[in-house]
C-alpha cells in the first residue's frame, strides 16, 4: 500500500487489489482503478502508471471526495 497526496488530497494506493480484479471481470476491462474510502484499488495497472495518467487520477480524486462527503453508505 502506497500513501500519496495530490492537490492536498491524501489517499492510499493498493496495487493488485482483489476487489479491483473482480471489477475487471464485471466491467470486462483489463485495467481498473476503483475507490473505496480513501484507497484507490488498482488491478492491471501499477501505481506509477496510474499516477502518470493525470486525467484518470483526477477522476478518481472526485470519487475520493464523494466518499469524504457522503461516506460508504451513499454508494
Ligand atoms: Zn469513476
Amino acid at each position: 500500500m502506497e500513501r500519496v497526496s495530490i492537490n492536498n488530497i491524501a489517499f492510499n494506493i493498493k496495487e493488485k487489489s482483489f476487489l479491483a480484479k473482480i471489477a475487471t471481470w464485471k466491467l470486462g476491462s483489463t485495467n481498473v482503478a476503483m475507490v473505496l474510502g480513501s484507497t484507490v484499488h488498482l488491478y492491471g495497472v501499477d501505481a506509477a502508471e496510474f499516477l502518470a495518467n493525470k486525467k484518470w487520477v483526477k477522476h478518481e480524486l472526485c470519487h475520493i471526495n464523494q466518499f469524504k462527503q457522503y461516506g460508504f453508505l451513499g454508494f
